[in-house]
């Protein structure tokens, strides 16, 4: 029940914004309805994209001569550690956009909380992180055109008596920190029984220690998790799909425009399809 009011206030939330973009503006109003947490559907980024370009000017940059991304690199496939160096499929786009603006891409790994803050006082010029559009964000950055979809699930032990959604009513869940499963598990099981780390890899950590009896995370994640961890599973939710996107300061929107059109490029000419495969091999 609660996920379908939760589909609702989606595809609610993707209508406020096509009627937004059909008044010529992109801004979010103060609306504190129970849309406001939530991710912004498919047809609702796709209007944010038809939207009309604002006057753009200079980009500015944080630092001359780089573009400064701001990430939470633990997050496979899109952003991790291999051999100390950040690596996966938003590091590697965010690579392909720096070279296409003529600059250096410097990565910034912080708590994932610390992202849109960095943003929005432009100590960053951009938040890469499988960062999900939500009308919340939206009130304080920009958000990029899209460039993937994502859902969250739940990771729960192969053991595990937990088969549904429903099941985790009244159990332990960890998630990551002020993402937006954390949001869905704070609103549909109480603040009391969600347990926040820094990392999805802490939150798995808890869960094969038994600390937590399940994790709601992304879908990708999930599955990275899920291979480097014996014993765990992963259960089918009926969440509402995300789009992740860039995030950017709303007085750059020089910088939004050359993101997006780097992005358009970058789709068009299918290397952001090879780079997904790369790091998603296809089932
Ligand atoms: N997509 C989720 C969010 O935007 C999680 C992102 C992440 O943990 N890096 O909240």
């Amino acid at each position: 029940m609660k996920n379908i009011k939760r589909i609702m206030a989606a595809v609610l939330a993707g209508a406020m914004i096509m009627a937004f973009a059909a008044c010529d503006t992109k801004e979010t109003t103060d609306d504190t309805s129970s849309a406001a947490d939530s991710a912004v559907t498919e047809s609702a980024a796709s209007a944010q994209e038809s939207a009309p370009a604002e006057t753009a000017g200079e980009i500015k940059f944080a630092t001359d001569g780089k573009l400064t991304m701001a990430t939470n690199a633990s997050f496979p496939p899109y952003e991790y550690y291999e051999n100390e160096k950040i690596v996966g499929i938003d590091a590697e786009v965010a690579e392909l956009i720096a070279q296409k603006l003529g600059v250096e891409l410097e990565i910034k790994d912080m708590e994932f909380g610390s992202i849109i803050g960095a943003v929005q006082t432009g100590a960053v010029d951009m938040g890469m992180a499988g960062m999900t559009i939500t009308e919340d964000r939206l009130k304080t950055v920009d958000f990029s055109d899209s460039y993937a979809t994502a859902v969250q699930v739940v990771i729960v032990k192969e053991d595990s008596e937990i088969a549904t959604v429903d099941d985790l009513q009244g159990k332990k869940v960890g998630v990551q920190e002020n993402t937006t499963g954390d949001i869905y598990a704070s609103d549909d099981l109480g603040e009391e029984n969600v347990k926040r780390y820094n990392k999805g890899n802490d939150a798995v950590a808890a869960l094969v220690s038994g600390v937590v009896d399940a994790v709601i995370i992304d879908n990708e994640p999930a599955k990275s998790f899920v291979a480097a961890n014996e014993g765990l599973k992963i259960l089918d939710t009926s969440y509402a799909d995300e789009q992740y996107a860039i995030a950017t300061n709303k007085d750059n929107k020089a910088l939004t425009e050359a993101i997006n059109k780097a992005l358009g490029e970058l789709k068009a000419d299918g290397t952001l399809d090879e780079i997904v495969a790369k790091y998603i091999p296809a089932e």
